[in-house]
């Protein structure tokens, strides 16, 4: 018998380009033509936390730019070596606040859902680089376990599903897991906090459009664009999709040095993002996270970037500056 090898269930389109996602510095500095202009770390550092992007995102990038604002996101360059001893590994205290496998909770009301490690893309900046989610990833043991704490805590009205990026899960792994929650009566909402409709577009697949349409929760979707630049082609439809069957649609960013740390850029992307019918959420202030203090931008002047783009804009189109603080009631407004 010829052994069986193909999966059950196909891949589809947008799995095919993820795992065609580049992963070498090289080949994303040549396909830019910009072979030798920047500086890749490379040994341990790249080893576990890898160059991961997406060909579309990377399509986006200008050519012959060292300093692309999307390039700059995901390229790991030599500077993550530079060893900060105030910028440390899990900055903003999520190891202490698991109180189940997979479930943290931090805030009132609202319960964060670690679906799984993956990403689609590697952002260099990001907070999660150093987490340990091998040990915390709840579909994979002990999910009974966090649907036990999820039932008994009734002051739970809200469900975040983050991760690594929960979008990256399988439309059937999605459906299963938002069906099971929707058996909790007390959980209203549910959240969904992914970079996946910015990055791979292809995602917001038919199937999950019906998985969203379908369940009973009023549905918000936090995506997370930096510059203006992400927001084109393939980006406009699948975000339309989704306000189509009106999923609210939430963004935040970090203020990243040499990225977005201009006031043109804050406002260039949220006019584009009302363009797209997403409303600006959070503006984060950068991690202390260890290999990222290249990109920290200072406080002093995310609050004069707030203010001076706050004189330019309609109220509703000004993210809040907010921190992440251990041990806080919630995030902390800046500005
Ligand atoms: C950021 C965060 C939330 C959501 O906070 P909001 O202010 O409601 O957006 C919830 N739980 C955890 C653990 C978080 O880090
Ligand atoms: S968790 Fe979000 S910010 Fe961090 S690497 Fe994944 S997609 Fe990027």
């Amino acid at each position: 018998m010829i052994p069986q090898t193909q999966p059950l269930v196909p891949k589809q389109a947008w799995q095919i380009a993820l795992s065609n996602a580049i992963n070498d510095p090289e080949t994303l500095l040549s396909q830019l033509g910009l072979k030798d202009k920047l500086e890749a770390i490379d040994g341990e550092i790249l080893k576990q936390f890898p160059l991961r992007v997406p060909q579309t995102y990377a399509n986006k990038m200008r050519y012959g730019d060292v300093n692309d604002p999307l390039l700059r996101q995901v390229f790991p360059l030599s500077d993550e070596g530079k060893i900060d001893t105030d910028f440390v590994s899990d900055p903003v205290g999520d190891k202490l606040a698991i109180t189940s496998p997979g479930l943290l909770q931090k805030y009132h009301g609202r319960a964060l859902l670690l679906t799984t490690g993956a990403c689609a893309i590697h952002c260099r900046y990001c907070f999660r680089r150093h987490f340990p989610y091998g040990d915390s990833n709840p579909l994979a043991s002990q999910w009974q376990q966090t649907m036990t704490t999820l039932k008994q805590d009734t002051s739970i009205k809200e469900i975040i599903l983050s991760g690594g990026d929960p979008l990256s899960l399988s439309d059937t792994k999605l459906e299963g897991l938002i069906t099971e929650l929707g058996t909790i009566s007390h959980i209203k909402r549910l959240r969904i906090h992914s970079r996946l409709p910015v990055v791979l577009p292809g995602r917001v697949t038919q199937s999950l459009l019906e998985t969203l349409m379908n369940s009973r929760f009023q549905i918000v979707m936090v995506i997370h664009a930096n510059h203006a630049n992400e927001l084109v082609d393939d980006v406009i439809p699948a975000l339309k999709a989704l306000t189509d069957i009106n999923v609210q649609l939430l963004n935040q960013s970090v203020l990243l040095k040499d990225i977005n740390d201009t006031v043109v850029d804050l406002i260039n992307l949220s006019e584009r993002l009302s363009e797209l019918n997403v409303m600006p959420y959070y503006l984060h202030l950068l991690d202390p996270v260890q290999g990222a203090g290249h990109f920290d931008v200072a406080e002093s002047i995310g609050i004069s970037l707030i203010q001076q783009v706050r004189k330019q804009l309609s109220g509703y189109l000004v993210p809040r500056l907010v921190r992440e603080q251990q041990g806080q009631a919630s995030k902390t407004i800046i500005c």
